[in-house]
């Protein structure tokens, strides 16, 4: 007989291949799930009474920024994944900017890890960058334990994370595919942008209007092909990160059909705000790519619920309040906090408003992104032998987004005031509660790494 660390009982849970949650109860050893049944009988040193909720994988946002070490006074680990375990993801991975240093070596990696492993409230794993400067450091990295490498293929607006011209994200692509790893590209056009850019700025504008129209769709799709076809080239398994159109989508399928290894994942900012939202919110919308009009945002919508947008990823990239003040949009630092609220979005907006079922968001939402990096052994599913990473959500409940509701180091967000029909209730990372009903309950450092290769 076994002797359960936790019996969770009372739940409706969503288990792999099911389309909706049924009534199981779940048995943890060790932090991982040990058994799932109708009814369990076995000894339990404590009990869950998870009556009235759904029992959901645990987030797995392959996608947020904490810039800890260096940027500590933008988030941290500790606040950024405070914030994540309130939004009931369980596991991230974090992106080598903008760290200072950002993450480009062993050194920097290190660097990061001893920060992530004193702080980190929830599981993580890392991207290492691929730049100019350091295409002879992947090795390094790969052997340090990144998932693999990600790439701005224009400006990041940061000097020390430099874009990767075509020669460069060859060369990388390359390497890569020799590792087995896989490589992630903003993918926004450099020229189409900077020259579009330069035009608008010679003309004087600063406008939220103009600033979204110095970044079009088309210099999205014309990003992806570049990439893909460079993918196809070397062989080299392909993400694009923060896909904002559903035309930038077809030219991920169109690769697909190619017989491209690549992937895309969008951003719950573009699937709930739109551009009139931003002209609204200002500089707490900003982001690369910019948000679309409704028409667009209603295609990403289509490809979600059907499948072929395969992840959600926050993109959390928080800044303090004093980098988002400027009159000119142009010169208004960019990036949205938003990685507590990407369940709620998704059931409110996905599940409750559109009718897209539990099923498919959380393949979006942890099963797809867990098998695209490696961590899909143990991450992303509730199966036996899995972690035991769980969020309990209370579907029918309501919350108002509140700045005194959120973790982050800065309380922004452009969600603030939106009431979200489906609650997380609970969160467990390795079985163990780290949140619960508006309270952080779990401790700083007891998130662990979970390295790539
Ligand atoms: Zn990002």
């Amino acid at each position: 007989m076994a002797h359960f660390d936790v019996h969770l009982r009372g739940g409706l849970v969503l288990l792999p291949d099911q389309p909706e949650p049924v009534a199981a109860e779940i048995g943890i050893i060790a932090g991982q799930i040990a058994a799932i049944a109708p009814e369990l009988t076995d000894p339990a040193a404590a009990t869950l009474d998870a009556s009235g909720l759904v029992i959901l994988p645990g987030g797995v946002d392959a996608h947020v920024h904490f810039n800890e070490p260096g940027r500590s006074a933008w988030e941290g680990w500790a606040t950024g994944t405070r914030a994540l375990a309130a939004g009931g993801v369980t596991c991230c991975i974090e992106m080598p900017l903008n760290a200072s240093p950002p993450t480009l070596d062993a050194a920097s990696l290190h660097a990061k890890l001893a920060t992530a492993r004193a702080s980190a409230y929830v599981d993580f794993a890392l991207w290492g960058g691929l730049t100019p400067t350091n295409l002879d450091r992947l090795d390094e990295l790969a052997a340090g334990g990144v998932i693999g490498f990600k790439a701005f293929m224009c400006d990041s607006g940061i000097s020390d994370f430099q874009a990767a011209d075509e020669a460069t994200l060859h060369t990388g692509m390359r390497h890569a595919a020799r590792l087995g790893m896989p490589v992630a590209v903003h993918a926004e056009d450099e020229a189409i942008v900077s020259q579009l850019t330069a035009q608008a700025r010679a003309e004087g504008a600063t406008s939220i209007r103009a600033y979204l129209a110095s970044r079009p769709i088309h210099a999205e799709q014309e990003a992806i092909h570049t990439a893909a076809r460079l993918a196809q080239e070397t062989g080299c398994r392909l993400h694009v990160v923060h896909v904002s159109s559903g035309q930038g989508v077809q030219a991920v399928l169109a690769a697909q059909a190619r017989g491209v290894d690549i992937s895309c994942e969008t951003c719950p900012h573009y699937l709930v705000l739109t551009d009139a939202d931003v002209e609204q919110l200002g500089a707490l919308a900003k982001c690369a790519p910019p948000i679309r009009s409704a028409a667009v945002q209603a295609e990403l919508w289509a490809y979600l619920a059907d499948g072929r947008l395969p992840m959600v990823a926050s993109d959390h990239s928080p800044a303090p309040p004093d980098m988002k003040t400027a009159p000119d949009f142009f010169a208004v630092w960019g990036g949205i906090s938003g990685c507590q609220a990407t369940l709620p979005l998704l059931l409110d907006a996905g599940y409750h408003q559109r009718g897209i079922p539990l099923a498919t968001l959380a393949r979006a939402w942890a099963t797809y992104p867990a098998q695209r990096f490696g961590l899909g052994q143990r991450k992303g599913q509730i199966a036996i032998g899995y972690d035991a990473d769980l969020v309990l959500v209370d579907l029918a409940a309501q919350t108002t987004v509140q700045a005194s509701n959120l973790f982050y180091r800065h309380p922004h967000s452009p969600y603030l005031g939106r009431t979200l029909r489906g609650v997380v209730v609970q969160t467990l990372v390795r079985g163990v509660v780290v949140y619960q009903r508006g309270q952080i309950v779990g401790q700083g450092g007891w998130g662990v790494w979970v390295a790539g290769g």
